[in-house]
């Protein structure tokens, strides 16, 4: 680790050179360089920030974003950033923050003007009451970093980028807000085909791997009455399954929402013995190629859910 860290350094160091030499001749209308730590910040920077922002992003779809393995060509982004966006409530706890720190960016360190936590103005659930650490292996200690799932979260995320973007480029500050206005107006359209494909299954009962959707069912008003995973971060253990299964039972619960990402042997086993489904469905743009951005995310998972539970005959 530590030979590779030093790496990674020297390549940072290269990068802050070569980067001081490119900015000093970089025209003042370049477009803003901002890296989204995932994909669904990514999508929503592309959505308000058109041609005037470069984005790249770190975490693909298809990972559990708690745990990214970090690149040296992260640090090599971060060197020339504009703009950093994270989630937040600690997700990227366990891989940003030694890349951070070696890009030697000022500006995107917690605090900076090139530093946007889309968490600090949107709806989060599962703050915890009592004192939580870390040692109990909760991998959600600061509340649940999973709110991107409610798409009113996304309109807010997406609100507090458009005001980021024109704090960094008041030249396009008109720019940002007609895309933003426009996302806002096409998001609203979407929003009343979900919520209309979801109103029948009001109530629905589900069990979930991790605890990834506690805003996505708060939105669409599902009900989770167990997860895979003992703790968030926590691998199944068998008493925990054994009493899961017990309560899928009593309560007649036939869908086990599985993100990507997860080994599938425990889910199915709980799926046989309970007599219900296991629905792979992403959380976040990239998990499936059809999922290629923050609207049609919702479109795909709303879809599959609704398919799934008319196969499973819930209905009300
Ligand atoms: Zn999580």
């Amino acid at each position: 680790m530590g030979a590779r860290i030093l790496s990674m350094l020297t390549v940072a160091g290269l990068a802050v050179a070569a980067s001081g030499t490119a900015s000093a001749a970089s025209p003042p209308a370049a477009p803003l360089k901002v890296v989204a730590t995932t994909e669904d910040l990514g999508s929503l920077a592309r959505e308000v920030g058109g041609d005037k922002v470069t984005v790249d992003v770190f975490s693909r779809g298809y990972q559990d974003p708690h745990v990214v393995d970090p690149k040296p060509s992260f640090i090599l982004k971060l060197v020339s950033a504009d703009l950093l966006i994270v989630v937040g409530r600690e997700l990227e706890i366990g891989w940003l923050p030694p890349l951070l720190t070696q890009s030697r960016n000022a500006k995107l360190q917690p605090g900076g003007q090139g530093h946007l936590d889309a968490s600090q103005n949107v709806k989060i659930l599962d703050i915890p009451a009592g004192q939580i650490t870390r040692a109990m292996g909760d991998v959600h200690p600061s509340g649940n970093p999973h709110y991107w799932l409610d798409p009113d979260n996304g309109r807010l995320i997406a609100q507090a980028m458009k005001d980021k973007f024109s704090q960094l480029a008041p030249a396009d500050a008109a720019y940002f807000a007609q895309r933003y206005a426009d996302f806002d107006r096409r998001l609203t359209e979407a929003q009343k085909r979900w919520d209309a494909a979801m109103a029948p299954f009001k109530g629905a009962k589900i069990v979930t791997y991790h605890r990834s959707w506690p805003n996505f069912v708060d939105h669409f008003g599902l009900n989770v009455i167990g997860y895979v995973e003992p703790k968030p971060g926590i691998p199944p253990s068998p008493s925990h399954t054994i009493d899961l299964i017990r309560e899928m039972k009593a309560q007649q619960v036939k869908v086990i929402l599985v993100e990507p990402y997860w080994d599938l042997r425990t889910p199915q086993a709980i799926a046989r013995d309970a007599g219900g489904e296991v629905l792979v469905m992403p959380p976040s743009v990239g998990g499936v190629p059809e999922a290629k951005d923050y609207i049609a995310l919702f479109d795909f998972d709303v879809n599959l859910l609704v398919a799934t539970f008319k196969k499973v005959g819930i209905s009300r």
